[in-house]
């Protein structure tokens, strides 16, 4: 038998498979790997594309991560924190215009004004956001990094259900290359034990090209999302930012061959972890326009159009190129719709789209870490 097939058909994909699959290159290869991608998405978590409106709140961070443009030791950034109006108007908006869901995103503090603010935001939008044709209300997902596990269940209690935490990468020494020595890989995984333990939805991702990684380390890196509660996936590539330590760094990859292993990795993640979320990220735009398209046809299911106002977009960027800077929320929505169909899905619509994932490990026994 042919050996991809095989492979492309496993039911249990050992580390070696996975270095085969995000090796492939060839148009042939790839389109084969896409093909049972999404055939296996199908099956799994179905057709439908789900938006997570994303509102980024604030710029304000207390961690120095190398690779970040709004880092706190990147003096060129303005700071802003939206007011409460400003990200109550983006909820309703999020909720009229029929997302379904909506995700803060933030520097990272560990400020009490700062937690008690956020918890604050999460009750005003549950209890407004039933204006929306979703019975159940607006679902909140929360993406504000490392916190006490106190600060998770206050917020999970005030009523978000989803957290996103970005490990970008497993591998302790490259881990240790792209963070200060404050910031270790032992603590982000503590993190991430802590929002399963406070009941989250439970979202990771990592970083693609960044020099030094191997196809072996993104390997480990899906078998970590395998073997632990990880319900939803968002890659992209890295990029660097000129206003970090990384910002002359040399990509080692040809820009094609980068982004080839970015939508390897959304379709090996896809056989690997075949029920959970995985996003077609605003990142893969910045490579191409039509990056996110891509995403989608390798096994992607969810896309997480920008509400912050258009004033407050300039800084929030964590890397060079960022798109859509300038269009406002309504050109968004219907560019985005545009562009999922032009791959030949649907947007589903006020609906909060869980992945099965998280469902199935709960029934299983296997909600925490
Ligand atoms: S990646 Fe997140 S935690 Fe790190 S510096 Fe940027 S905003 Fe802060």
């Amino acid at each position: 038998m042919d050996p991809l097939n095989t492979v492309l058909h496993k039911e249990h994909l050992t580390r070696e498979d996975l270095v085969l699959l995000l090796g492939l290159r060839t148009p042939s290869d790839t389109a084969r790997l896409r093909a049972r991608a999404v055939d296996v998405m199908r099956a799994q978590v179905g057709d439908s594309v789900f938006y997570r409106g994303i509102i980024e709140l604030s710029n304000i961070c207390a961690c120095d991560c190398n690779y970040c443009g709004i880092r706190a030791g990147n003096a060129k950034v303005e700071r802003f924190t939206l007011t409460e109006q400003e990200v109550m108007d983006g909820a309703r908006w999020c909720a009229q215009a029929g997302y379904g869901s909506l995700v803060l995103q933030a520097g990272e503090r560990g400020d009490a004004g700062f937690r008690d603010f956020i918890s604050h935001l999460v009750r005003r939008i549950r209890a407004e956001s039933v204006l929306a044709d979703l019975p159940q209300g607006l679902g909140i997902t929360l993406s504000l990094g490392e916190q006490p596990l106190e600060t998770y269940r206050q917020w999970h209690e005030a009523g978000a259900h989803r957290y996103l935490l970005r490990i970008e990468t497993t591998d302790p020494g490259l881990f240790a290359t792209i963070h200060p020595p404050a910031q270790t890989l032992a603590a982000r995984k503590q993190a991430l034990a802590d929002l399963a333990e406070a009941g989250f939805l439970v979202g990771t991702g990592v970083m693609i090209g960044i020099p030094g990684q191997t196809l072996q380390m993104l390997a480990d890196d899906i078998l970590f999302f395998r073997d632990h509660p990880i319900d939803m996936v968002g890659m992209g590539p890295w990029l660097p930012h000129l206003d970090t330590p990384m910002g002359d760094w040399v990509q080692p990859l040809p820009e094609a061959d980068q982004l080839q292993l970015c939508l390897n990795m959304i379709a090996t993640v896809r056989l690997a972890c075949p029920d959970v979320n995985i996003a077609a990220t605003t990142a893969l735009q910045a490579m191409v326009p039509d990056g996110r398209e891509r995403g989608l046809s390798y096994g992607a299911n969810v896309t997480m159009p920008n509400l912050t106002p258009v004033h407050a977009r300039g800084n929030y960027k964590l890397y060079e190129g960022k798109p859509c800077m300038d269009e406002a929320r309504e050109e968004c929505r219907g560019c985005l719709m545009g562009r999922v169909e032009s791959v030949g899905r649907t947007v589903a619509l006020n609906q909060w789209g869980d992945p099965p994932a998280y469902a199935r490990r709960v029934g299983e026994g296997k909600g925490h870490w």
